[in-house]
């Protein structure tokens, strides 16, 4: 083999997410979560366009993730009626303001909500922590479908290591993002480890862990449903 593709581990990457990501989608099926396993961004984007139905009301989470894989612009390109509260009307983020807060609300009545989730575990359960709980209160209860984009870089053994990851890993890069947005600094944006710090605008106020979900009354579908991605997204 030549030098340079020996420099080159992709494959072996690639081959080392799907196993985890598989690993991962049937212990969430074991719990009644919806779990799909997309090897490419492309592909992810496909499945969680399929799962849209036209002219629906989609409430968008902050989620990099989402982002990465071209929701947002996809969206922008069908029939639906995209309340995105991060977004401002000329496209910049925007995560403040009354009627940023206003449509987190309207969400709650949404067909669909599209977001990411800060790990999920082996064993097949989700966990999230949130600044405003608008995301952690939508995947909870409220609108009718939820997708979850998530990257094999967020499976984690376990809750105990989930909770690490996202003091440890998650929280301090978004930290960092958010200064991006003007926001200010938070102290695990500058140390990049978490201080329980008593920040105004702290960003790790409310965890949600979804240990199982209940089997549908009526509807046959999984309400809360999990694209697994075979590549690193988000934070
Ligand atoms: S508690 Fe404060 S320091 Fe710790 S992760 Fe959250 S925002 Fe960062």
């Amino acid at each position: 083999m030549l030098l340079a593709e020996e420099r080159d581990i992709t494959p072996e990457k690639s081959w080392h997410y799907e196993q985890l990501a598989k690993k991962c989608q049937a212990a969430l099926k074991k719990n009644n979560f919806g779990a799909f396993f997309a090897p490419t961004r492309a592909e992810a984007l496909a499945q969680v366009m399929s799962m849209i139905p036209e002219n629906a009301m989609v409430g968008i989470g902050d989620s990099v993730s989402v982002l990465q894989i071209g929701v947002i612009e996809a969206l922008d390109g069908g029939k639906y009626n995209v309340l995105n509260p991060f977004r401002a009307p000329d496209g910049r983020y925007f995560a403040s303001g009354r009627s940023s807060i206003d449509m987190m609300r309207q969400i709650v009545n949404a067909d669909v909500f599209i977001t990411g989730t800060n790990a999920v575990t082996l064993d097949g359960k989700l966990v999230n922590t949130d600044g405003f709980g608008n995301r952690v209160s939508a995947i909870a209860f409220g609108p009718k479908k939820v997708i979850l984009v998530v990257g094999a870089n967020k499976i984690t053994a376990n809750v105990d290591e989930a909770l690490r990851r996202i003091r440890e890993v998650a929280a301090p890069m978004n930290a960092r993002r958010h200064t991006r947005h003007g926001m200010g600094d938070l102290p695990c944006g500058i140390t990049g480890s978490c201080s329980d710090c008593r920040a105004p605008r702290r960003i790790c106020c409310a965890t949600l862990i979804l240990d199982y979900q209940r089997k549908p009354m009526t509807d046959r579908e999984p309400r809360i449903n999990v694209v697994l991605v075979g590549e690193e997204l988000g934070l």
